[in-house]
């Protein structure tokens, strides 16, 4: 049992670590392997980076998504010297753009990955503009003949072992690239980030574009391929700000929305609504009234009997149980009202004006736990909407908040809702 967890951890860890950028690397190597991307003089490989990248830019940029717009960015110039410019320049100078070009790549990928967002013409994006600018300048400075002595350095190798040779760069530029990506993949292991997973896939297509890449001339549709990683990126960032909550990252209300559309003759709604949020938000604060509902939805995120937990709005839930009856989906809706009231978590208190008492001037550390009510109604073979259904459930909320809160009422048609009563909210252990 414990082999199969561990085995189930590494998997997840794998998946994290691998998906999606691998597939397109995957996809992009398939490709060049049956001949389609194989010849670098052909239309198709000559223009496949310029209208991915290109395409990937202008997506982009209209859809804000400014991190990923500078690891475009930063990706098309890469391409763009190599593509342009390294026919026009001498071979000394190739050395010396290709040498600047695999250090300062990789690390603008890695300084990426921790940046927020924070727009592309905004202040802070033209100052990221400018810095992208600025090492453009440099690598052009380097390749004046007055900088040869500095521009040497910078194929220089630290070590005397040939390692790197295999690859064609220098081992600065080597280490830069196994630095960036090893940096990348310490958050990822701990949880899928889209942005991050895609930065550390261009990484790799971008070190094979330089290495593998250079020697068959076809860099351009490596570089495309890091570029695609962030495409799809993009595409998983508008996906989850659609369909996903933002605190709590469970579906939102769209997504239920659009569950309901989809719902059969059977199937039973529950709505949960925390109790008393108001008077925990003012005396733990916002932030910790933020965490209590991020708490109560990982714990509903994992409600047995085939149920979907969703953010309805504020601190209520909903949850549909496709082809269940009310009486069948009880138990576990009752079960998982337990789960959230035994669930204690720690908050701060909220005055942070006594300074002094702790050493970070903040209130004292508390255990604390919130209860949920619950309404529940089902289509019941009568063959409801369920606009209808949500209705009746709502009114069973209201009905277990009258009955006391902490408790499961569920909706009868034509009779009183029937109910299972718990005691109220109980705050535990505060210090
Ligand atoms: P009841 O037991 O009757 O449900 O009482 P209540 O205080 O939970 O209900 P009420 O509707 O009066 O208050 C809901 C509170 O939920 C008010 C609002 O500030 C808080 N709230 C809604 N959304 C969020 C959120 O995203 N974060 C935090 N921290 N609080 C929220
Ligand atoms: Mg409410
Ligand atoms: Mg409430």
């Amino acid at each position: 049992m414990q082999l199969i967890k561990t085995n189930a951890k590494i998997f997840k860890i794998l998946y994290r670590l691998t998906l999606p950028g691998s597939l397109v690397l995957v996809i992009t190597a398939l490709l060049i392997r049956v001949g389609v991307l194989a010849d670098a003089n052909s239309p198709m490989v000559q223009f496949f980076p310029a209208a991915v990248l290109g395409t990937g830019l202008v997506l982009s940029a209209f859809f804000r998504r400014s991190r990923l717009f500078f690891a475009l960015l930063v990706l098309t110039l890469a391409q763009a010297a190599f593509h342009w410019l390294m026919p026009r320049i001498t071979p000394e100078s190739q050395r010396i753009t290709t040498n600047a070009i695999s250090i300062l790549l990789p690390l603008n990928l890695l300084v990426l990955a921790f940046l927020r967002e924070r727009g592309i013409i905004s202040p802070a994006g033209r100052r990221r503009l400018a810095m992208i600018a600025l090492q453009v300048m440099s690598v052009a400075i380097l390749c004046m003949p007055a900088m040869s002595r500095i521009a040497a350095r910078l194929g220089q190798p630290f070590v005397a072992i040939r390692f790197s040779r295999w690859s064609g760069l220098p081992q600065a530029g080597l280490a830069a690239f196994v630095l960036s990506v090893l940096v990348i993949m310490v958050p990822l292991v701990r949880r899928y980030k889209a942005v991050e997973s895609s930065l550390l896939w261009s990484l790799v297509a971008a070190f094979i574009a330089m290495s593998v890449g250079s020697r068959s001339h076809l860099e351009g549709v490596y570089f495309a391929a890091g570029g695609l990683a962030l495409i799809v990126a993009l595409i998983e960032t508008s996906y989850a700000m659609a369909y996903l909550d933002e605190l709590t990252q469970l579906p939102s209300r769209r997504s239920l929305n659009e569950a309901l559309l989809k719902l059969g003759d059977s199937f039973s709604i529950a709505m949960l609504d925390v109790d008393h949020f108001k008077k925990f938000n003012d005396s733990y604060g916002h932030e910790a009234g933020d965490q209590a509902l991020r708490l109560v939805a990982s714990r509903l995120s994992h409600i047995s009997g085939g149920g979907k937990a969703y953010r309805y709005g504020g601190e209520e839930f909903a949850v549909v149980f496709p082809n269940k009856s009310a009486e069948e989906v009880f138990v576990y809706l009752d079960r998982m009202r337990k789960v959230i009231e035994q669930s204690v978590f720690t908050v701060r208190g909220k005055d942070r004006r006594r300074k002094g008492k702790t050493s970070a001037g903040r209130g004292a550390k508390r255990q604390t736990n919130v209860t949920v009510s619950v309404g529940l109604a089902a289509s019941s073979g009568e063959k409801l909407a369920p606009a209808e259904v949500m209705r009746m459930a709502d009114q069973a909320l209201y009905k277990a908040k009258a009955k006391g809160r902490n408790c499961t009422v569920t909706a009868r048609l034509g009779k009183s809702p029937v109910s299972v009563q718990e005691p109220g909210m109980r705050v535990l252990g505060v210090s």
